[in-house]
C-alpha cells in the first residue's frame, strides 16, 4: 500500500501529531499523506474508495479533539494546495492556505474584509467546513463559490447562494465525505493601516479575553442563543478551574479547555461530557458541541 500512497502525493509514515493539532494531543497516524495538487487528492480519493481505506482531512487541527491510539488509516494534509491567485477584487485560494495569513494578505493588495479572521489558526478548507466566525462577520460573508469533490468523485464548483450555512455550520459539515479544494472571495477595498489598527485591537482583545498561552482548540461549545454566550453558563456553575487529568477549564475563559501538559483526547473529551451534562442538569439547556471529536 505504501508504494500506492507515494503516487497521490509526499508521503510520511508513524507520523506523531502533536504539533498538528492545537490541543497539541500525543497522539499518531500510520500515513500522513500531503497531495501535491488537486488531482493528486482526486486520484488518492478514487483509489480510497475503491480500497474502501481509511481517511480523513486535517486542516490545521484546530477544531478538533482527535484519539489517543494510532490511526490506522490515511491523514491527508492539503497544505500544498496553497496558491493565492488575485484578480483585482476577487481572489482564488487553496483550502490548505491559513485564514490568518490571508487576512494580512489580502491588505497588500489593498482588500479588507477579513480583519475578524486573523486571530483564527485554521486553513480556508477547515474555515469554510465550520463556518469560522468573530466578531458578527463570518467565513462565508465574502465567499464567492467552493471548489470541492463530491463523494461520488466529480469535482465541482458551486455558488455560495447554493450552500446552506449558519451559525458555525455549513453544508460540508453537515454532509461529511465532500473535500474542499479552493474557495472564491470577492473582498471590498480597503486601507491597509485603518485594517491593520482593527487587527491589532482584535488581537490584543483576544489575549485579555482567551487562554492563549495554553493548547486548546478555541470555543468548546457553540452559543445556545446569540445574547447567551456558552462561557458564562459554565462560568455561572462555578465550572471554571475544573481538571480531568491534564485538561482543565479555563479559569480565564470558561468555554475554553486548555491542555496543561499531557492531557489526552480522553480527558477533553470526559471534561466536555461532564460540562455538558452540568449545564443540562441545571439549565435544561443541551449545548452543543463547536469542536468536532476525531474518533477512531
Ligand atoms: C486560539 C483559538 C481561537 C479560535 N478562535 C475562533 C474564532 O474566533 N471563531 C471560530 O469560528 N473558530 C475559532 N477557532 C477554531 C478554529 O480555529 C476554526 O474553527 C478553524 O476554522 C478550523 O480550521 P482548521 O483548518 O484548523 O480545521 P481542522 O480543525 O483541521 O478541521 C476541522 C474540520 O474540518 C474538516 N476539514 C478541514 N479542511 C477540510 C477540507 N479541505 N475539506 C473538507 N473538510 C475539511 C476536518 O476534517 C474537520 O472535520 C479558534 C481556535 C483556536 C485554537
Amino acid at each position: 500500500m505504501k508504494e500506492e500512497l507515494m503516487k497521490f502525493g509526499i508521503l510520511e509514515e508513524n507520523v506523531s501529531l502533536e504539533t498538528l493539532n492545537t490541543y497539541r494531543i500525543k497522539t499518531h497516524t500510520k500515513y500522513l499523506l500531503h497531495p501535491r495538487n488537486e488531482q493528486d487528492v482526486l486520484h488518492f480519493f478514487k483509489y480510497a474508495k475503491e480500497k474502501e481505506l481509511d481517511f480523513f482531512i486535517l486542516g490545521n487541527g484546530s477544531n478538533v479533539i482527535l484519539s489517543d491510539t494510532m490511526y490506522d488509516g490515511v491523514i491527508l494534509k492539503l497544505d500544498q494546495l496553497k496558491k493565492i491567485e488575485y484578480q483585482e477584487h476577487e481572489l482564488t485560494v487553496g483550502a490548505g492556505v491559513m485564514i490568518n495569513f490571508l487576512a494580512r494578505d489580502i491588505l497588500e493588495h489593498g482588500l479588507s474584509g477579513l480583519e475578524w479572521a486573523s486571530g483564527i489558526p485554521g486553513t480556508v478548507g477547515g474555515s469554510i467546513y465550520g463556518n469560522a466566525e468573530a466578531y458578527k462577520v463570518s467565513t462565508f460573508e465574502y465567499l464567492k463559490s467552493v471548489r470541492y469533490i463530491t463523494p461520488d468523485g466529480n469535482i465541482k464548483t458551486s455558488f455560495k447562494e447554493e450552500i446552506s450555512h449558519a451559525y458555525r455550520t455549513s453544508f460540508f459539515k453537515e454532509n461529511p465525505g465532500y473535500i474542499l479544494l479552493e474557495a472564491t472571495f470577492v473582498f471590498p477595498e480597503g486601507e491597509k493601516e485603518k485594517s491593520l489598527a482593527i487587527i491589532k485591537d482584535r488581537l490584543q482583545r483576544r489575549l485579555t479575553s482567551q487562554p492563549l498561552e495554553y493548547p486548546s482548540a478555541g470555543s468548546v461549545f457553540r452559543n445556545p442563543a446569540p445574547d447567551m454566550p456558552s462561557g458564562k453558563l459554565i462560568d455561572d456553575l462555578g465550572l471554571k478551574g475544573k481538571r480531568i487529568g491534564d485538561a482543565m477549564i479555563s479559569v480565564k475563559h470558561a468555554n475554553f479547555i486548555i491542555n496543561l501538559g499531557n492531557a489526552t483526547g480522553k480527558d477533553i473529551r470526559s471534561l466536555i461530557q461532564l460540562i455538558h451534562d452540568e449545564v443540562e442538569r441545571v439549565y435544561h439547556i443541551d449545548l452543543i458541541l463547536e469542536q468536532e471529536i476525531k474518533k477512531w
